[in-house]
């Protein structure tokens, strides 16, 4: 059974899945404050928030076109700034590097999650959680069901946000070469055949039962590298396709060590899978036709509510400006909003992009590092600006 260094599992990994569900499910309800934030432990970083909150907390008030809406926003910045006291004064989240606040005074609402990695300072007024870089974290924490699977015996596990659930154990007898006493060596062989070809058909049917009950889930199948590529022929095509992985390993190895390396190679390719998609995307953003490229283009298209999905590089940083009256955004600081003539301030384009871009019913896509976008932004475009 489960030894206890798979506990270790359970306490690295974040169990952000049900809260994540828990989120999702909320009606959409304006406005919906999401705040993440980095928190540094120190006072330099416990400045900068209150400087970072306070600041698009009064962007928020003043873009609020309704008393009621702007009631919400001043009673859920109440409870946000009260939080980071207290995150500061490190009276909560003692242990945590980042910090995400979700805060809907209308539907009573008021959600923290604590992540061992810092968040990106967000702050987003929107009519649902902004879930994106939560998601990203979460992505690192898979849940996929694991077929250890060798001639004569299977175990079927869940891998989840750091657990294990033993979900189906069979052992067949199979017989062993020394075993063969009187049989013909043909006979016998025909016979051990068999018999293998009977578990292997008994695994399978234990596997489509499980992944059928859950498809979403993906699998992954272990054993002897042999074993794993014929016992591939035993499942139907339908959970074939679910299969993500099919590792060679000797199911004598230690259960921690074969968990771990399941999960590492199957992290190895949702990330990588994960990447390839995000490439097609950014191709498509990327092409003059259909997208926008850097925080001038952007943003022009954000003006017009032309975005219809935004990719922000985790390290895009930008200041930019932004007009109090009809909430344009630009770069270069005008003297007087270029739009309605209206006062401009300086901004944190990030943040009020990603507020911009999903009030206009866009989404916006978190883009790793590691892809290294030149450009920190760029933009899918429902129809060319
Ligand atoms: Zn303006």
């Amino acid at each position: 059974m489960v030894d206890s260094p798979l506990l270790e599992l359970r306490e690295t990994k974040m169990p952000y899945t049900r809260e994540l569900r828990d989120l999702q499910s909320l009606p959409p309800t304006y406005p919906f404050l999401s705040v993440y934030l980095d928190i540094g432990h120190n006072e330099e970083s416990a400045e900068a928030m209150r400087v970072f909150v306070r600041g698009q907390l009064r962007h928020a008030l003043t873009d609020a076109r309704r008393t009621r809406d702007r009631n919400y926003i001043d009673t859920d910045g109440r409870h946000v700034l009260a939080y980071l006291e207290d995150v500061i004064h490190a009276r909560v989240e003692r242990k945590s590097q980042g910090v995400a606040l979700f805060a809907c005074a209308r539907q009573k609402v008021f959600h923290v999650v604590g992540s061992s990695e810092p968040f990106r300072s967000t702050f987003v007024v929107s009519d649902r959680p902004y879930l994106d870089p939560l998601q990203s974290v979460t992505s690192g924490a898979p849940r996929v069901l694991a077929c250890l699977v060798d001639s004569r015996s299977a175990r079927i596990l869940e891998l989840g946000a750091g657990s294990i659930q033993p979900q189906a154990e069979i052992h067949n007898d199979v017989m062993r070469r020394h075993h063969q006493g009187g049989w013909s060596q043909m006979r016998f062989q025909r016979r051990v055949d068999d018999q293998v070809d009977h578990h292997h058909r008994e695994v399978a049917s234990a596997l489509t039962q499980l992944s059928d009950r859950e498809p979403a889930l993906a699998v992954v199948i272990a054993g002897p590298e042999k074993v794993v590529t014929a016992f591939r022929a035993y499942l139907p095509e339908r959970v074939v396709q679910r299969v993500v992985v099919g590792l060679p390993v000797s199911l004598k190895a230690q259960e921690r060590e074969i968990v771990g390396r399941i999960l590492a190679s199957f992290e190895r390719g949702e990330e990588r899978r994960n990447e390839l998609e995000l490439e097609r995307q950014l191709d498509d953003a990327l092409s003059p036709t259909r997208g926008a490229r850097g925080t001038a283009e952007v943003l022009q298209a954000a003006n017009e509510h032309a975005i219809r999905r935004l990719y922000v590089s985790s390290d895009f940083d930008a200041r930019g400006w932004r007009c109090t009256g009809c909430s344009s955004m630009g770069t270069h600081v005008p003297l007087s909003c270029p739009f309605c003539a209206g006062i401009v301030e300086s901004t944190d384009v990030r943040g009020e992009l990603i507020t911009k871009v999903l009030a206009s019913g866009g989404e916006v896509a978190a883009v790793p590092a590691s892809l290294q976008m030149q450009t920190g932004v760029a933009a899918l475009l429902r129809y060319r600006t």
